[in-house]
């Protein structure tokens, strides 16, 4: 791993910015690296995947069953979009992350979203809607609950890293 201290930051420019890259091998789908900035200065934060390789657009989906599911590998790109039908789409963009993670922690950053879109909240139904929403990725994560995760990525730069998730064509 390199880290890059007191950088010049694209967002506030000052020199407080923190860049670090890191090489990882994933075991069936090859080398990544990842990227990340910290901003000490305004706080930005930002991070993104990119393979070694050039691949093709692709679609992966996973069935979550049980809690042993919640240890597979995700490597999902910036340019990915995340699915979890009837909970939440996240949709890519300037403000979607890339990051390598476990299913585990797929769940919690939905559900972390989720959490602070209730904050900003006033709505009391979409409140409600809300909360129930993060109760049921509560049972998920101790695989009490039934999911099925949806990665599609245009740039094929992410992948769930299982026998069981199905890969498609984009
Ligand atoms: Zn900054």
């Amino acid at each position: 791993m390199s880290e890059l201290q007191n950088q010049e930051c694209p967002f506030c420019g000052e020199k407080k910015c923190t860049l670090r890259d890191e090489e990882l091998e994933i075991p069936f789908f090859g080398k990544v690296f990842v990227f990340s900035l910290d901003c000490a200065g305004c706080g930005a934060r930002k991070s993104d995947v990119e393979p070694a390789e050039r691949k093709e657009p692709c679609k992966y989906t996973l069935e979550l069953e049980s809690e042993d599911d919640l240890t597979i590998k995700v490597v999902k790109s910036g340019e990915a979009t995340l699915k979890i039908p009837h909970v939440i789409t996240i949709e890519s963009g300037p403000a979607s992350e890339g990051y390598v993670t476990n299913v585990e922690g797929v769940l919690e950053r939905v559900k972390a979203a989720i959490q602070s879109s209730l904050d900003s909240e006033e709505d009391d139904g979409a409140k409600d809607k809300a909360r129930n929403l993060i109760k049921k990725l509560n049972r998920a994560l101790v695989g009490r609950e039934k999911l099925k995760i949806i990665l599609e990525d245009p740039s094929g730069n992410s992948a769930i890293i299982s026998d069981k998730a199905q890969k498609s064509k984009l």
